[in-house]
């Protein structure tokens, strides 16, 4: 196991990576930004190295900053966390060529999942179902209209490159394909500096599940179970949940098959997410690969006992994985809430400024994972991830519950956050039921109509 090692990140994924490296005697490097000089992460690290100005191009994703970072503080591996670097083949590369080992898979798998169009064929090798779509990239927009005239509208356009939901526009018919086709290239070109685009056709009402999968360096792969990520605004998540709902036996039996499959397709190593779109039909569909930890692993963390940090920390460090698949046992239900500083009232505009007041919630079966404390003054320059709020319950039913009473403890002022829009999804019957699709949110979303709100005053 490594004795040492630099966090090449910030806020509450930060100090999740830092607690897992205390629990296993690891000395911890962090990195910071000048904006970032009073952040929770600097504070509970064992050093901390200041490596630029507030904008991320300037600290976070400055890689010979970093490097120089880690040389000088005679680290022996570099944790990417999510975001920022961690999808970046180039800087696991770099790594690699200093001797530093980049927790995480290899510079090879990164650079064929990172690259959506070749993900698909590499998928459809493996035969694992893609959406139907383009080939490969499209060239001009004759092309987009043939694709799109072939495939059926409504059709999704998105970047070769993508991430966050940047660069996907729809498209319903050809007047409004040309418009989508030129805005989804610009967008792909600012934000991933390539303006390759491909094209899938558009589900109606799909939900977001994925699998979370889990792979040594000796060949061994496994799958953790699945998620629900059907919860989003913007094509971003804001709850998670697992075991996924309303799932059939032989649909999650599938499901895992397929992600460990495409795992060993991109001869994986570490912990990954295969993501899918499934149909009203529960027909299934792979969209794409994230070759890090996710945001959301608590969950699956909850329901198998299985801690997926020090997992990676334990792969990179050149262990075998300590179990198969028959070893990994699920028990009960999990749900995150994002708690973001966003006012969901304002189109979820973002917040920054100080945290006066906070009181976070506890209790039994809740884990809060986050960065911040009364008296911290949230960057503008970063995410609005404030905090994670994780629940586990027998079922899904009472883990509900004990998310309602997390909620309703917690408070965050004057700074306006999600947690009240949670509240009201938890509160749907269509989310109690278990089946909502990734339009759902739509629904939460509009004002209630004169009716209701005569309903509601009547009782
Ligand atoms: P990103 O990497 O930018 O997050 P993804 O390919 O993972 O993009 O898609 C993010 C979300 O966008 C999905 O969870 C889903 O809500 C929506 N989406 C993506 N592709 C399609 C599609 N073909 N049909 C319907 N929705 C889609």
């Amino acid at each position: 196991m490594f004795h040492k090692i630099l966090v090449a990140n910030r806020g509450e994924i930060a100090v999740r990576i830092i607690r897992a490296c205390r629990d296993l005697g690891i000395q911890t490097v962090a990195i910071y930004s000048k904006a970032d000089r009073d952040s929770m992460h600097v504070r509970l690290a064992d050093e901390a190295i200041c490596i630029g100005e507030a904008p991320s191009s300037e600290s976070y994703l400055n890689i010979p900053s970093i490097i120089s970072a880690a040389e000088i503080a005679d680290v022996e591996a570099i944790h990417p966390g999510y975001g920022f670097l961690a999808e970046n083949a180039h800087f696991a590369e770099i790594c690699e060529s200093c001797q530093i080992k980049f927790i995480g898979p290899k510079p090879e798998s990164v650079r064929l999942a990172g690259d959506k169009a070749l993900a698909r064929e590499t998928m459809k090798k493996a035969k694992v179902a893609v959406i139907p779509g383009s080939k490969t990239v499209i060239k001009d927009q004759h092309e987009a209209l043939r694709v799109a005239k072939k495939l059926g509208y409504p059709v999704i356009i998105k970047a070769k490159m993508g991430g966050g939901g940047k660069g996907m526009k729809i498209a319903h018919n050809d007047g409004k394909l040309l418009n989508a086709f030129l805005t989804a290239q610009a967008e792909a070109e600012a934000a991933f500096g390539n303006r390759d685009v491909y094209m899938e056709r558009y589900l109606n009402e799909p939900r977001h599940i994925e699998v979370q999968v889990l792979a040594d360096g000796y060949g061994n792969v496994i799958q953790l179970g699945s998620r629900d990520c059907s919860v989003q605004r913007r094509h971003q998540k804001l709850i998670e949940e697992a075991p996924v709902p309303s799932l059939s036996k032989s649909l999650r039996k599938k499901l895992g098959e397929a992600a460990v499959r495409a795992a060993k397709a991109f001869q994986y190593e570490n912990v990954g997410t295969i993501e899918f779109l499934v149909d009203e039909d529960d027909r299934f569909y792979f969209i794409e690969m994230n070759t890090r930890l996710q945001v959301e692993h608590g969950v699956t963390e909850l329901i198998t006992g299985i801690d997926l940090v020090k997992e990676q920390l334990r792969i990179a460090s050149g262990e075998k994985l300590g179990y198969n698949q028959d070893g990994v046992k699920f028990a009960g239900a999990a749900i995150e809430c994002r708690i973001n500083a966003e006012d969901p009232d304002r189109d979820f505009m973002p917040n920054a400024g100080k945290i006066e007041w906070l009181s976070l919630p506890g209790g039994p079966n809740v884990r809060v994972d986050t960065h911040v404390y009364p008296g911290y003054v949230i960057p503008p320059y970063y995410d609005s991830l404030l905090a994670k709020v994780l629940v586990h319950g027998k079922d899904r039913a009472s883990a509900i519950h004990i998310m309602l009473r997390a909620l309703r403890e917690m408070e965050i002022r004057p700074v306006k956050t999600t947690i009240s829009l949670h509240e009201r999804i938890l509160n749907r019957p269509k989310f109690r039921q278990g089946k909502v699709s990734t339009n759902f949110i739509q629904s939460v979303l509009v004002p209630p109509g004169p009716d209701q709100i005569a309903m509601q005053q009547a009782g």
